[in-house]
């Protein structure tokens, strides 16, 4: 008996049971816990370079004119948007499946900003164009950041972001989205380098240069500061998309400047000289980056430039009802699950609107003010007390203008 337990080995790398943590028997066979560890991460690599392969060939080239199909069904409006973005998104996915011969003209990366007004639907656009394509994508605040070394976040937590929205699978974080809100508050404080370093400003510029050209960054898995101890996951950002956006409050007084000063002393055609001075974000160019602050090489690195409309009151009501998630969808079918029809007075959708227009938030103040309507409703209906007979909410136009008067909004208003 005792000469049979002797015999006992791993079948794999003979080493004898004594010897071993553990060993697991099969059939006619035996596995030591190193062999196992060491056949798990055999397969761990394995299954991750057939999921990077599986992903090289599913991420399937969607045409421009698709992608804006798409997006129309969630974003309403923003034409110039939505086709430069569908042309520099198509163009940066075929770089990436093109098959780089050392002969071939490399396409370089065509990350985008945008420049609009808050709640015109950047962050939308970028969102689901990811959702489109199926890739990972995150959003950060260039605020949070600031230059290594200073109180903040590192520039490289935005792909600690991303890698964390990919679920740690480092080839998809490879071909993601990062959005950049916010830019516009990273630009040089002022035009005078001074002898105080502007950390939070043409600092994070010049960290986030190298990220978005493509460079491999180590990143902290976590998040956070970069820690000696801490094990590091490298990511390459050559092939990650960054869309920027950024509202750009008071670039609409030097784009005017410059279009005043090239008229004057040119003659003209009439055309020309008909400016839509309702939406100056149409006529931007690098040159008016530049002069808000943003330093030239940051404006290298995202070469598509493009504008969002302000939304004027029809767009507003088109947001509220079309898209395919439009808040009123959303809140017909929140009434849905209590088994409650939710009808609306036409009226009531021209009233949101011009609250919302008063506010001067873009459409962000549409979801604010329908909240401000609908939450006694949706705080008494599930417990009310005649809930089978209930089958239907009518929202009248009085019941709307009622239930705002009550609300805060009424009073931010007011202050
Ligand atoms: P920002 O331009 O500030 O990034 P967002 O994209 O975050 O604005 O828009 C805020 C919200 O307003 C979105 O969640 C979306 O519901 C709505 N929205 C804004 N613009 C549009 C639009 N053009 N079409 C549909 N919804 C929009």
């Amino acid at each position: 008996m005792a000469k049979n337990m002797k015999e006992v080995a791993c079948s794999f790398c003979g080493i004898r049971k004594q010897d071993a943590l553990m060993l697991i028997a099969g059939d006619g066979a035996h596995i030591c816990d190193r062999c196992i560890t060491q056949a798990s991460e055999i397969l761990t690599e394995e299954m991750n370079l057939r999921k990077s392969k599986a992903l090289q060939t599913t991420l399937k080239l969607i045409r421009p004119i698709e992608i804006k199909e798409h997006l129309d069904q969630y974003v309403i409006g923003q034409d110039d948007a939505k086709k430069v973005m569908a042309v520099s998104v198509y163009n940066h996915y075929k770089r990436l499946n093109q098959k780089v011969d050392k002969d071939e003209i490399e396409i370089e990366k065509s990350n985008i900003i945008m420049v609009g007004e808050t709640g015109t639907g950047k962050t939308l656009l970028a969102k689901t164009i990811a959702k489109i394509l199926n890739v990972p994508f995150c959003i950060c605040d260039a605020t949070v950041l600031t230059e290594a070394g200073y109180v903040g976040e590192d520039v490289e937590s935005i792909l600690t972001r991303l890698l964390q929205a990919a679920d740690y699978d480092v080839a998809a974080a490879e071909r993601g989205i990062i959005y950049i809100d916010e830019i516009d508050k990273i630009a040089r404080k002022s035009d005078n380098p001074s002898i105080t370093r502007d950390v939070s400003g043409e600092g994070v510029q010049q960290a986030l240069l190298k990220i978005l050209e493509g460079t491999i960054v180590n990143v902290p898995p976590q998040g956070g500061r970069k820690h000696p101890d801490q094990k590091m996951i490298a990511v390459n950002t050559n092939n990650i998309l960054f869309i920027c956006g950024g509202a750009f409050d008071g670039i609409q007084k030097k784009i005017a400047n410059r279009l005043r000063t090239q008229t004057i002393g040119y003659k003209v055609n009439k055309e020309d000289t008909e400016i839509d001075t309702n939406n100056l974000y149409k006529y931007i160019t690098p040159q008016d980056l530049k002069n808000y602050g943003l330093i030239p090489e940051l404006i290298g690195r995202l070469p598509v430039l493009t504008y969002l409309n302000p939304l004027d009151k029809n767009t507003l009501l088109n947001i509220l009802t079309e898209p395919k998630n439009a808040l009123i969808k959303q809140y017909k079918k929140l009434f849905d699950y209590e088994g409650v029809e939710l009808k609306f007075e036409e009226d009531v959708f021209r009233f949101i609107v011009d609250k919302a227009d008063e506010f001067k938030l873009g459409a962000r103040g549409l979801r604010s003010i329908c909240e401000a309507i609908m939450l006694d409703a949706m705080f008494e209906i599930p417990s009310a007390k005649n809930r089978n007979e209930q089958k239907e909410l009518y929202i009248s136009l009085e019941y709307a203008k009622h239930k705002f008067e009550k609300s805060d909004l009424k009073k931010l208003k007011a202050a």
